[in-house]
């Protein structure tokens, strides 16, 4: 028989919504429209395709671990994909039962090959939204006077 185990207090784990006192629709809006999820800063892109690696407000390091902008792409392709498919079905349903024009074929295409470059941006600030609210924050990722909620700062002192 091994000795038993000394008991380890279970690590505390806060939601990232609490952490920050932001709300998840707010975190995701602001991934929407391209800012920083935490705070909300818009001047995150030097260029277009070009993104600072911290936030020059609340210092979150966006690429939280490596592969993190895979993630982005994933985003990128499931709305554009959408945008594509919901003007298909919109277009269908209003000329039914005649076929679809050609005109539409060309739209379809100019989606697909310009909305992924233009949804750029919001497609990386909304994944970094999405993924703070599946893995909430580590110490150090965001500067500590953004972080309302932290049990291990937080946690009361020890009486003597
Ligand atoms: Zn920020």
């Amino acid at each position: 028989m091994t000795a038993p185990q000394p008991r380890r207090k279970p690590k505390v784990v806060v939601p990232t919504t609490v952490q920050l006192g932001v709300s998840s629709r707010r975190m995701l809006l602001r991934g929407t429209i391209g800012s920083c999820p935490v705070c909300g800063n818009r001047h995150i892109f030097s260029r277009w395709f070009s993104m600072v690696e911290r936030c020059p407000r609340c210092s979150l390091h966006f690429e939280r671990v490596e592969g993190h902008w895979i993630g982005a792409i994933g985003v990128n392709t499931v709305v554009i994909t959408a945008a594509m498919l919901l003007l298909l079905m919109a277009v269908t349903f209003v000329l039914f039962p005649d076929p679809i024009p050609q005109v539409m074929i060309a739209v379809e295409l100019a989606i697909a090959g310009f909305g992924p470059l233009l949804f750029f941006p919001a497609s990386r600030t909304l994944w970094s939204a999405i993924d703070l609210l599946m893995r909430p924050l580590n110490f150090g990722e965001v500067d500590p006077r953004f972080v309302l909620v932290d049990p291990d700062r937080d946690r009361a002192p020890k009486r003597s």
